[in-house]
């Protein structure tokens, strides 16, 4: 198997519903995005995936949560915004943007840079 692995970030706000404590009220993170995804096999040119289409598909998923409150993005209108629900949002994201070329393994949230949540399917 091979692993290919990027990096992706992007600054927003969100508060905490249904949750009590500071993270209630209204703050925001330079979120940073771990993303591992993995082939089988390598292409005709000895890659798994080329590593400027992930970063693509990667930063227009970081883009589009770049610079907003995310309680009022459509992911998260009703689903708390929260590293772990995050995660999977950008999971998801990205398994569609890359169709058959790999398989999505992992994303890692770093809401902190010691604080962090990650998302995969087994
Ligand atoms: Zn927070």
């Amino acid at each position: 198997m091979y692993e290919i692995i990027v990096k992706t970030e992007f600054a927003s706000a969100h508060n905490l519903r249904n949750y009590n404590g500071v993270c209630e009220n209204l703050h925001g993170h330079n979120w940073k995005v771990d993303i591992v995804v993995e082939t089988k096999e390598l292409d005709r040119s000895g890659l798994a995936v080329d590593f400027n289409l992930l970063k693509e598909k990667s930063n227009k998923i970081a883009t589009d949560l770049d610079h907003i409150y995310l309680n009022e993005h459509r992911a998260f209108k009703t689903v708390n915004p929260s590293s772990e629900n995050i995660a999977k949002y950008i999971f998801d994201e990205l398994v569609k943007a890359m169709g058959n070329s790999c398989r999505v393994k992992k994303i890692t949230l770093w809401e902190t840079d010691d604080a962090a949540a990650s998302y995969f399917e087994e």
